[in-house]
């Protein structure tokens, strides 16, 4: 009990993430930054980081077809950015909650978001990361392993079907549902940097690889969620301009096609 067992699947390169979930030593962020959103430092955005996978063909136009593989990559993201998800709250209760997405926009450029993660963040208010950044070109970035706890969203709760679950893990911090979460992040548009309400959205390509994505998980219709919903500051506003219908219209097709290849993704 209080193990959460997220199995995620990724094809052609297969990788099967079982958590170990022992460690209690974390350390929750609060995202005490003073910009509504995800903003990144434009200072940040100094070099382009190097994919490690190889790299197919990046996708201009995006099909919903069983053989639709996005472009892959991952980068290293520093351990200060991160821990490892707990397997008991701070009052020594076993954490059981199933897990959800949590979704997100960059602000600044995705190039600017990944140099932040890389970065040694000493000051725990700094330390912040995603699992996963899809930029404008509909690439996959894997930032934080899956089994692993991402700093996305702070003081967060989540309003589920069976209640509100978030999770106290600090004494110094508010509880959130980052011990849950699996936290993905949408490439801003250049129309989209400030602060206004609105922007002109997300592309074709980063649509259809975050339903390949999701597909491929658990986690059920009911449990994905953005930043701005789960957040308790109420501060954060993003993802601005997501078409939630759309996803989940693509979302079932992918699945749908995932069923039909006799692949099982509900472990
Ligand atoms: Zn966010």
């Amino acid at each position: 009990m209080g193990l959460i067992t997220f199995l995620i699947i990724f094809t052609p390169t297969i990788f099967k993430f079982i958590p170990s979930l022992t460690s209690l030593s974390a350390q929750e962020n609060n995202l005490s930054k003073s910009n509504s959103f995800d903003e990144i430092k434009p200072e940040d955005e100094l070099q382009i980081y190097t994919p490690i996978l190889p790299q197919p063909t990046i996708v201009a136009k995006a099909i919903t077809t069983p053989e639709y593989i996005p472009q892959q990559s991952i980068v290293n993201v520093h351990p200060s950015n991160y821990e490892t998800r707990a397997s008991q709250d701070i009052y020594g209760k076993p954490i059981n909650n199933q897990m959800i997405l949590v979704l997100h926009e960059t602000v600044g450029s995705a190039t600017s978001a990944i140099n932040t993660f890389k970065n040694n963040n000493i000051r725990e208010t700094n330390q912040v990361s995603y699992h996963v950044l899809i930029p404008r070109n509909g690439a996959i970035v894997y930032l934080v392993p899956p089994e692993k706890r991402a700093f996305g969203a702070g003081n967060s709760i989540f309003k589920g079907p069976s209640g509100v679950e978030t999770v106290k893990l600090h004494p110094k911090f508010p509880s959130s549902v980052n011990n849950f979460a699996y936290h993905v992040s949408l490439e801003t548009p250049a129309d989209g940097r400030g602060n206004q309400r609105s922007h002109s959205g997300y592309t074709a390509g980063q649509y259809e690889s975050l339903a390949w994505l999701i597909a491929q998980t658990n986690i059920s219709e009911d449990r994905i969620t953005t930043h701005q919903s789960v957040d308790r500051s109420g501060l954060r506003k993003d993802p601005r301009s997501f078409n939630r219908t759309k996803f989940l219209s693509l979302l079932k097709t992918y699945r749908s096609n995932n069923s039909l290849l006799g692949e099982n993704n509900s472990l």
